[in-house]
């Protein structure tokens, strides 16, 4: 496995793979893998001749004030875990190969309305330092499959959308959400809980569940299902709601009666740290 940390050699690398008639992958990541990571690594390795791993932690998506500094980072880890999974390549560049003429960029890619919604209302700038480190990847792996977790749904969302309206040559592949045992769903961000923290955090999927549940027995209005998860995680110590919603699945616009596909996000905070989660939901 080869360590790329320049933006030439990645795209050397992918073009020679497919003058050779190999089918690229791509897995974009911040790295301090846990199993959600090595899912999507897997799903590549299976689907795919070339497998690229990158692992940059973009300072644009980072609000001020947000965990830039101090979030997860364990290269060496990162590296072991992408070679015994079979991946080709790791693209770990620094900010400069990213960012070549500045660092803010000043040309960005506008995620569009979408990328203000939910997320993007709490964490203003969030999508727009995302898709543009996301079209920087995907214009120097060139045409590929791209891989990305369901865990950050509004994310995948805004990247298709962003992958269609631009025309990438992409194919964006969505994979499932990896679970604990208790159902939290693995993020890097869930190593800052304290003990106390991280057992209270179980009440995101269960409220997710509730909402499921509702649905299923046949409850079409979302702000049932909304007042539900409310309730759930309101009633959870140490967890602080921050926004529950129920999204199309297609477009992510909050509905008011589930129509078809649909999906319930939550988002709370457990002391200083913000989790997201959501589930689709049973037709
Ligand atoms: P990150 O390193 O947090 O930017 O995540 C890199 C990729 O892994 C993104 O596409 C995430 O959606 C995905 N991911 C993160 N957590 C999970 C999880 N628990 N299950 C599946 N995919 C995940």
């Amino acid at each position: 496995m080869d360590l790329i940390r320049d933006a030439a050699g990645i795209r050397a690398a992918a073009d020679a793979a497919r003058a050779g008639g190999r089918a690229v992958g791509l897995v974009p990541t911040m790295g301090a893998f846990h199993d959600g990571h090595r899912s999507l690594i897997r799903r590549a390795r299976d689907d795919r001749d070339m497998v690229i791993v990158s692992i940059f932690v973009n300072p644009l998506q980072f609000g001020p004030g947000e965990d830039f500094e101090r979030y997860p980072r364990d290269e060496e880890r990162d590296l072991g875990d992408s070679e015994l999974l079979g991946a080709d390549l790791v693209f770990a560049p620094t900010v400069e190969e990213m960012y070549p003429e500045g660092y803010p960029p000043e040309v960005t890619v506008d995620p569009g309305p979408l990328g203000e919604r939910l997320e993007g209302a709490a964490r203003p700038g969030h999508f727009r330092g995302v898709v543009t480190a996301v079209a920087r990847l995907l214009n120097l792996a060139g045409p590929c499959a791209a891989y990305f977790g369901e865990k950050d749904a509004q994310q995948l969302a805004v990247i298709r959308r962003m992958v269609r309206t631009l025309g990438f040559p992409v194919e964006v592949v969505a994979c499932p959400i990896v679970r604990e045992s208790d159902g939290l769903a693995m993020s890097s961000r869930n190593a800052y809980l304290s003990p106390e923290e991280r057992e209270a955090a179980g009440c995101l999927f269960l409220a997710l569940c509730e909402a499921a549940e509702l649905a299923r027995k046949g409850e079409r209005d979302a702000a049932v299902l909304a007042a539900a998860m409310a309730r759930e995680v309101g009633a959870t110590p140490l967890a602080l709601l921050d926004d529950v919603a129920v999204v199309d699945e297609a477009t992510f616009e909050e509905i008011r009666d589930i129509t078809g596909p649909a999906r319930a996000v939550v988002a709370a905070r457990f002391g200083p740290t913000r989790l997201i989660d959501n589930l689709l939901l049973p037709m």
